[in-house]
């Protein structure tokens, strides 16, 4: 079949400290002059005035601000549709909630998205969908690329620590889906998309390679944000989430569907990248120091999370999507994983 690509990739990526006050400067110059602001719950109190003063002296209007605690479809269509039609632009500030509410309300009203996260929990920030609560189930719909991603690193520092290492291991995870998306095509489920796979390696190579001395410098948090962007526009590429989201994102959407309090979406991934690394047999010492040198082990340790719900999730993983074909949509390797957790030195350290 001959396929043609046209992909959306965001004009704005500003990353640095003290982006936030930069924002109505950034906005000005790409000729924005109205927008709405949401925020995610709590925000305001936090970072509401540094947004405001910058937008305000920028002289750009400010049509509505607010903070927002839902995901629920219903909720966010209507929210769309009472945004002032001369509106240019909805920012989402905050974590992934106000970023997916954002995002879907910008796709319903064909208005620009400008993407602000506080925390790099995961690549929700720069991915084309939104997870949403459509009949009370969290599910996946199509939204747009963010036109802007700006990212205060001055702010991802002093958010608790928990959500780089989501973000470490929701980046990570690159390696063990797109081990599995080549697996996928050689049993012939799928057609894998080369530039898709190259920048996504590019992604997670460049980040890991990253000499650093503590998860806060800089540079790191900067290689974190820009490598994460990078495998959105992966996936813009491929159109679909395959670069992005292999095996390991199947244990973490299974450990979702039962666990009552599920951990951080990156932390959750993470664990089952290692897993899935063990299980592929590839770049596992590549895995083991990033995770080693970053403090994720150290800290998943301190979760309690459970061996006995891993292995649950493995053999789950096949039914969160059946049209694929990953690792663990076969049984040897659902067996092998589940014996791996049983006799793995560091998981049977990390996990209870
Ligand atoms: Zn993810």
């Amino acid at each position: 079949m001959f396929t043609e690509h046209e992909i959306a990739i965001p004009s704005v990526l500003k990353v640095g400290d003290g982006m936030l006050g930069n924002m109505g400067e950034i906005l000005k110059s790409k000729d924005i002059s109205h927008v709405v602001l949401y925020f995610g719950n709590g925000l305001i109190d936090l970072f509401g005035d540094r947004v405001v003063n910058s937008i305000n002296e920028a002289g750009i209007k400010i049509h509505e601000m607010k903070e927002l605690d839902s995901v629920d479809i219903d909720d966010i269509i209507d929210l769309a549709f009472s945004v002032d039609n001369e509106v240019q632009a909805i920012c989402g500030i905050g974590g992934g909630k106000v970023i997916d509410a954002a995002k879907y309300a910008s796709y319903l009203r064909k208005m620009q998205f400008i993407s602000v996260p506080t925390s790099t929990s995961s690549d929700g920030f720069t991915s084309s969908s939104a997870s949403l609560l459509v009949n009370g189930k969290r599910t996946s719909v199509p939204a747009k690329m963010a036109y802007g991603i700006i990212v205060d690193t001055g702010v991802l520092k002093t958010a608790p620590v928990k959500f780089i290492h989501s973000g470490v291991g929701d980046l990570t995870a690159k390696i063990t889906s797109l081990y599995d998306w080549v697996y996928e095509e050689q049993c012939g489920a799928t057609v894998v998309d080369d530039f898709a796979l190259m920048i996504a390696k590019k992604a997670v190579n460049s980040f890991v390679r990253t000499p650093f001395e503590s998860i806060t410098d800089e540079l790191f948090l900067k290689e974190l944000v820009d490598s994460l962007a990078m495998s959105g526009i992966a996936n813009e590429i491929a159109g679909s989430s395959a670069p992005v989201s292999g095996s390991e994102h199947l244990i973490s959407h299974a450990l979702d569907s039962f666990l009552e309090r599920p951990e951080l979406h990156g932390v959750q991934v993470g664990i089952a990248t290692y897993l899935m690394a063990l299980v592929q047999e590839h770049r596992v010492e590549r895995i083991k120091k990033i995770f080693t040198d970053t403090g994720f082990f150290d800290y998943v340790e301190t979760l309690g999370m459970k061996k006995e719900d891993y292995k649950k999730a493995v053999d789950m993983a096949p039914l969160v999507k059946p049209h694929r074909h990953t690792y663990l949509h076969e049984e040897k390797y659902r067996e092998k994983a589940k014996e791996l957790i049983d006799s793995d030195e560091i998981l049977n350290k990390i996990l209870v």
